[in-house]
């Protein structure tokens, strides 16, 4: 069996390397960029790290005892998948700087086509294309009037300079709170544009010793166990506590970012322009150890009067005053239901994926789509994102496709795509869910569908674990 995998990030390099232990062979990864890693490959804004501890954060079956830090910064991240991908030979599989624009279920098999002109055939087709990947680029009047250097989060230009100049930042999420307390001490000026006041966790980020990397390196258990240990800790805390707005931990974590800003910022006026309208953790939760500080900071300005429209020399805000700037940071957050488009993607019998999803982007278990065979997503629609790991949902992922992959190996089928009942019953079972979870408290967030559903995993992980060890056959439709 032939396999192509789209996309050489995390989950593409996760499918290749099992898809080999299984004994498949015959394995492409597409890759449209000149390098493997995914969103660490994109996004090299200063200050970027995960904010997953990095000993969670890793393959599991690739424990790295050389992380640095608890949460450790991007460009690590980065060489950590490089590495994983030439110890497994998976860099070799790699076809790069071509994109797959077309891809038709066509004769029990998937045909390719690429922007170079490239054609393959596959017997099933992994798309692991990420989740937050397009750039959400603002709808702000004036933006291309802008004489400064401006630049989306995802796309930074290094060549810029940044230090002792004005910076200007849209936005007030993980990205944007990350490179404000990078710049602020390098800057002459920082402005920070906020539509929207965020909860943070506060949360600290020691180096580890030199003496505490040497014992991970001689102890391999202890670095498993010190993976099971926060993986169970991350489910039973945090990600436990998002799908149930009324839960004791969600209080918990709700108690500790409102203590965070009481006992961090000591000017009452900023204090209020920094306090949220809505409950903690509706918005996918800032995590930073050193935020509140930064934005304390003597050259560091939260501007929140609204953008009016971005001028020549600036930002004009909605209470007529230019924010005078060299450099406009547009972190402003990804189109999160995108997908694997603008590829296009025609199932059996001339089924458009873009007709499938017309409405918003459906999903058996967030891994396959009725009337597209043997086609399996990584991090697909209404997976856990934003509050697991999401090494450890792929690797969950995986495993289960892989076992469908060996049900077409053995023969018992050539063709498997979940039926339209199983299909819709999840989906109504997942919306009914979702109303119980934090995200649908109230606020605006890239879970929300155009509906204002969640459109992230809405039940426990452990649920998610357990419906990811072994397929239900009876969802899925089997063709020959
Ligand atoms: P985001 O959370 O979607 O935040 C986008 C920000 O831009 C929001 O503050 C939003 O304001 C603002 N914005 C968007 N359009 C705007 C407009 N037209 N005018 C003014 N403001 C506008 O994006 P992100 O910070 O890039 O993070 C995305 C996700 O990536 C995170 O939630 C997280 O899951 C992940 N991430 C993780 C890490 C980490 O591990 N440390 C770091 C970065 C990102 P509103 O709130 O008013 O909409």
């Amino acid at each position: 069996m032939r396999f192509a995998i789209i996309g050489a990030g995390m989950s593409g390099i996760l499918s290749a390397i099992k898809l080999r232990e299984a004994g498949f062979r015959e394995v492409t990864l597409y890759e449209k960029a000149d390098r493997l890693g995914g969103t660490w490959r994109e996004n090299t804004y200063p200050g970027i790290a995960c904010d997953v501890p990095s000993h969670l954060y890793s393959y599991s079956f690739e424990p790295n005892p050389e992380w640095s830090h608890r949460f450790s910064p991007g460009g690590e991240i980065q060489a950590y998948f490089e590495g994983v991908a030439r110890k497994h030979g998976v860099d070799r599989r790699i076809r790069f700087g071509d994109e797959v624009t077309r891809c038709e279920f066509r004769g029990g098999r998937w045909h390719l086509e690429t922007k170079s002109g490239h054609r393959d055939e596959a017997d099933v087709m992994i798309a692991a294309t990420g989740v937050l990947h397009h750039p959400n680029l603002p709808d702000i009047a004036g933006l291309s009037d802008f004489e400064g250097a401006l630049f989306h989060s995802a796309r930074w230009d290094h060549a810029v300079a940044l230090d002792g100049r004005r910076i200007g930042v849209v936005g007030t999420g993980s990205t944007a709170v990350q490179i404000v307390s990078a710049l602020v001490d390098r800057v002459a000026k920082l402005s920070m544009f906020q539509r929207t006041a965020q909860w943070v966790m506060p949360q600290e980020n020691p180096a580890y010793s030199e003496a505490e990397r040497a014992e991970f390196r001689r102890d391999p258990e202890a670095l498993r166990a010190l993976y099971r240990n926060l993986s169970e800790l991350f489910s039973q805390s945090f990600s436990n506590a998002v799908v149930d707005a009324g839960s004791p931990q969600m209080k918990l974590i709700e108690d500790a970012c409102r203590l965070n800003l009481e006992q961090s910022v000591r000017d009452p006026e900023l204090r209020e322009k920094l306090r949220p309208s809505y409950r903690a953790a509706c918005k996918r939760l800032v995590i930073s150890p050193d935020f509140y500080q930064a934005i304390q900071r003597p050259n560091a300005e939260l501007v929140t009067a609204g953008i009016e429209r971005v001028e020549t020399g600036g930002v004009r805000t909605r209470d007529g005053r230019l924010h005078e700037l060299d450099v406009l940071v547009l972190a402003t957050g990804f189109r999160a239901d995108r997908f694997m488009r603008p590829t296009e993607v025609v199932g059996r019998g001339g089924r458009r994926l873009d007709d499938a999803w017309s409405e918003r982007p459906v999903a058996y278990l967030s891994i396959s789509i009725p009337g597209f065979p043997n086609l399996f997503m990584l991090n697909g629609p209404n997976g856990p994102v934003g509050n697991f790991s999401l090494i450890e949902v792929a690797e969950l992922q995986i495993a289960y496709i892989l076992q469908l992959a060996l049900l077409l190996r053995s023969g018992r089928c050539r063709e498997i795509s979940p039926t339209e009942e199983a299909t819709a019953r999840f989906d109504a079972e997942r919306v009914e869910a979702a109303k119980r979870t934090i995200w649908s408290t109230g606020c605006r967030s890239w879970y929300l569908d155009d509906r204002g559903i969640p459109a992230s995993w809405p039940f426990t992980f452990d649920r998610f674990r357990a419906e990811m060890a072994a397929p239900k056959l009876e969802a899925y439709e089997r063709v020959g």
